[in-house]
């Protein structure tokens, strides 16, 4: 494949033919890239439907130097030789974003005090970078009961933005997928079919992908705020042959509160773990500990200095890792 150039908010790159917008936007990083919430480079066809990482397109490509005439998504758009971009840099993308972020909490509750997912929420964080002060809804706005769907996991549906990706993670990486999206508008919801639970070896990745605190990890709900705890890179030979046996364990003191997949700086898991890593190994014997994890993203769960001060007494074995 050959290589093309593209401009975006007045940086040049060059990238692979075919790559999207918001893929050749992260080959940069930084400021310039898009927000996405149900994007997510490891599951297939996802994206194109939360309308955050909307960019303008200012000229379409060398050959046709035209702009595009509405915002386009910039996960499903891919660059063209010559391409100029304008994210950031363009008001009409802004406001659109701060619209967008209106919409999404329509009927999102603003519960982050009380839900496990603050701190490292995807929609905290853009509604502290666009959102407004106010609502100007005035509509009943839909509620439902909290619901445990399966023995480890917490279904909030109140706080589902329905951005499809637990859905796609069940279809692509479990088998036999029993839960997805019924109804349609405004009664979309997720839900498992006929009452029955999600429970296969990979179930908890719907955890991790979910880009807001719309499903939680039962075994974690309400023991800590995840900026009060340390996170460190662990790893084993797990058994199961689908699972990386790289994981995270959120530790207070000596104790591991929580086990999650290890995220990258777009907050994208790329090697899922099964369950049995997830929620039965517990005990930091089960691990080998690889060191202090670094978290790349820029969020609330940045701020914390744990990497300067481990507050833990057991033998780190290497320092080295980063990812
Ligand atoms: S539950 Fe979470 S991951 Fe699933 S559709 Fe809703 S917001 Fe997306």
């Amino acid at each position: 494949m050959g290589m093309i150039k593209v401009t975006i908010d007045g940086i040049e790159i060059e990238v692979e033919e075919g790559t999207t917008i918001l893929n050749a936007a992260r080959q940069v990083g930084g400021k310039i890239v898009p927000p996405a919430m149900c994007y997510y480079s490891s599951l297939k066809g996802s994206g194109g439907k939360c309308r955050t990482c909307l960019v303008r397109v200012a000229a379409g490509s060398t050959k046709d130097p035209r702009p595009m005439p509405k915002l386009v998504a910039s996960c499903s758009t891919p660059v063209m030789d010559g391409m100029i971009v304008e994210n950031t840099s363009n008001q009409e993308v802004l406001d659109a974003r701060k619209s967008i972020v209106e919409m999404l909490l329509i009927n999102h509750p603003l519960d982050c005090p009380v839900c496990d997912q603050a701190g490292e929420c995807s929609l905290q964080d853009l509604g502290y970078e666009h959102g407004l002060a106010k609502t100007r809804y005035e509509f009943k706005r839909r509620t439902f009961e909290n619901t445990d769907i399966g023995e480890h996991v917490k279904l909030h549906m109140n706080r589902c933005i329905l951005c499809y990706r637990c859905v796609y993670t069940a279809d692509q990486i479990s088998e036999g997928r029993c839960h997805g999206v019924i109804g349609r508008g405004d009664h979309a919801e997720i839900s498992t079919y006929l009452e029955k639970s999600i429970d296969n070896d990979f179930s908890g990745n719907v955890i991790d992908v979910c880009p807001v605190g719309a499903l939680t990890d039962r075994t974690f709900r309400f023991k800590s705020r995840v900026w009060f705890t340390n996170p460190m890179n662990i790893s084993r030979k797990c058994e199961n042959p689908k699972c990386c046996g790289k994981a995270v364990a959120w530790m207070s003191e000596n104790n591991i509160l929580r086990i999650t997949a290890r995220k990258d700086e777009n907050n994208e898991v790329k090697e899922f773990i099964c369950n049995t890593c997830r929620f039965e190994k517990k005990e930091i014997t089960d691990w080998t500990v690889e060191g202090p994890r670094h978290i790349e993203r820029n969020s609330v769960i940045s701020q914390n200095h744990y990497e300067l001060k481990p507050k833990h007494n057991f033998k780190v074995l290497e320092n080295t890792a980063k990812q």
